[in-house]
Order: structure tokens, then sequence, then C-alpha cells
């Protein structure tokens, strides 16, 4: 989404507002929905070159499950101000950057699909929210493991 400078006026905010998909997107960790995100704006020439941009993204991101790897939508919705200086000569000004940066700052760090996730097996890989398998009962244990247990 580019804006074209040369058609804003000193002091005077703008507001803009557009969808960006998942694949303009490269400096985010999670995956927008296929939705995208909604991106609501203003954007004010401070002087020549400098500009100051206020925005409101709301989105789907997804997220896999830090336990069980699970793809997990979190509904989001981040504010981001900043000022931006560009070129005395450019003619346009490219508002992704500004996107990536507000949801690369504010993205969560550690998703959950649930809080009580049970996580993978260690030993078979199974998602054991789904189903138990029957690795744990076998007493085929990792001695390393077994050691830990001993300390519980
Ligand atoms: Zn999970
Ligand atoms: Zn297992």
């Amino acid at each position: 989404m580019k804006i074209e400078i040369n058609k804003l006026l000193q002091e005077k905010a703008v507001p803009f507002e557009f969808i960006v998909h998942n694949d303009e997107l490269e400096d985010v960790e999670g995956e927008l929905d296929e939705n995208g995100a909604l991106v609501k704006g203003t954007i004010i020439k401070l002087a020549k070159g400098s500009f100051e941009i206020e925005l409101t993204i709301e989105m789907t991101m997804v997220f896999p499950c830090a336990r069980c790897l699970e793809p997990t939508p979190v509904p989001c919705r981040y504010n981001y101000a900043d000022t931006v200086s560009i070129d005395d000569d450019a003619t346009e000004l490219d508002l992704i950057p500004v996107v990536e940066e507000c949801i690369y700052i504010n993205e969560p760090f550690r998703i959950l699909c649930r809080e009580d996730c049970r996580g993978l097996c260690p030993k078979c890989g199974n998602n054991l929210n789904h189903e138990q398998c029957d690795c744990e009962n076998d007493g085929d244990i990792d001695p390393r493991l077994a050691a830990l247990k001993s300390l519980l």
C-alpha cells in the first residue's frame, strides 16, 4: 500500500484504509488468516520527507501452539504510531514496512491452543490432546527422563 506523498498538505491528517494479505508481509512470525489484516489510520506530513503515521490493525493471526504445534488462530488488534522519514525526492511512501513493524513488536511470544494443552508425546509424536498413546506405560523410558521422574 503506497501513499502518493506529493498530494499531502502540511499538517493535514489524511485517512487511509486497506487490507493486507499474508503474502505481502515478510518480517512477522504468525500467518494472517484468509481475510488478511484491516489497516486503518492517518498520515500527516510534518515537513518535507517527514511524516507522522498512526494506525490500527485488526486481524486474526495463526500461530503454531507452543506445545502441540496445532495451528491456533488468535484475534489481534494493535495500535501504532511512528514518524517516518524518507528521501526528499521520493514520490511515494510504502506503508507495508510500518504495518510489519507494528505486528512484529506486538505479536505474542508464545501461544497455546488451550491453557491445558497436553502437547505431543516425546516418544512417538502423538498429539496427546486427541488421544493417549501407550508410550508412557511400556516401561521403556529414556533413562534421563527416568532420573528426572524420580526427583518429582
Ligand atoms: Zn496445543
Ligand atoms: Zn507416544
